[in-house]
């Protein structure tokens, strides 16, 4: 460790690739660049020295490790994605084991079959000391307000587990977006679906049916704490008169969602989402290998922040909502 620099870190949105996954992997060739894909394929395979130096010069002592998107969730058949999401867990199981200082793991779920994901949820945090699930956006066009996954809510909330929605690309392609394959993908389309998602969670009563319930997302929040006021005051007069929420919608902010840094390395969204959300829910991530791990640590090590505040972003946030 003694090449480290910075401040000590947790990182949790940091992606993985297994050779059986890669098929679904490469429907997301959409959203980026062809050369971009080839490349970082063997940065994502690799759980050694490529991944580990890359920590030891950040001073990123814990990564939680997850599956790059959308994995299983792009399963037709319910018992292959049943199937084929043990097989993931079970994979990054033994790599975490390689490594138990320094790798930690969210599972990978198969939404398809609900029982079945909330069972293997349990088994991966009981058995496998997982830290919670990440899911990546709609499956089959399903999201998670869904009233079928409100076993998979009942269970992360029994098991006191954080769950990470990561973008994905909606079931279909919205008009909006016609003619301009450049906004469709990290560029603005998947921040309006992964916002829009949380939002379908608060709005459908999530949390009030489920007050311990624990939601995180990235992208410093995915542009939604910039507009907490407007959430308060406008729902209010929306078109759903007959909705009610136990909370202001800010509140579930403040209760319920907790905010990482994966993919934005800018000090502005870092002070709007800590402000608004409180400074107790945000967290650092890098979004390993699509993000820059030199970038994402440099950056967060000199952000303007107090260094209380920059102890909590960088560490101590993370490891009390993940019990590391
Ligand atoms: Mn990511």
């Amino acid at each position: 460790m003694d090449q480290s620099s910075g401040h000590r870190k947790i990182a949790l949105e940091e992606h993985f690739m297994m050779p059986e996954f890669v098929d679904y992997w490469s429907r997301t060739a959409i959203n980026i660049s062809p050369g971009l894909f080839g490349k970082v394929r063997n940065t994502l395979e690799d759980f050694g020295e490529l991944r580990l130096t890359g920590m030891e010069r950040n001073n990123i002592e814990k990564a939680v490790l997850s599956l790059a998107g959308p994995g299983v969730q792009a399963e037709t058949n319910t018992a292959t994605a049943v199937k084929m999401a043990k097989i993931c867990n079970e994979y990054l199981a033994e790599q975490i084991s390689t490594q138990p200082g320094r790798y930690a793991g969210f599972a990978h779920l198969a939404l398809q079959d609900p029982l079945a994901a909330a069972d293997e949820l349990e088994r991966c945090v009981k058995q496998l000391g997982f830290c919670g699930a990440m899911i990546n956006g709609q499956t089959n066009g399903a999201y998670l307000d869904d009233d079928r996954f409100s076993i998979v809510w009942e269970r992360a909330s029994d098991l006191d587990v954080p769950i990470y929605i990561h973008p994905n690309n909606p079931a279909d392609v919205p008009y909006m977006y016609n003619n301009h394959p450049e906004l469709f993908g990290p560029v603005w389309s998947w921040t309006v679906e992964t916002g829009n998602h949380a939002l379908r969670i608060l709005f459908s009563g999530v949390f009030d049916r489920y007050p311990k319930a624990k939601l995180i997302l990235g992208h410093m929040g995915e542009t939604l704490p910039y507009q907490l006021w407007r959430f308060d005051s406008r729902w209010l007069i929306s078109n759903r008169g007959d909705m009610t929420l136990d909370m202001k919608p800010s509140d579930y902010f403040k209760r319920n969602i907790y905010a990482t840094t994966a993919g934005v390395c800018s000090d502005e969204p870092l002070r709007c989402a800590m402000d608004a959300m409180g400074p107790d829910r945000v967290m650092f991530s890098v979004d390993y290998p699509f993000e820059k791990i030199d970038e994402a640590g440099g950056w967060i090590d000199s952000a303007k922040l107090t260094e209380e505040e920059r102890t909590m972003v960088c560490y101590q946030n993370a490891k009390t909502l993940l019990r590391l």
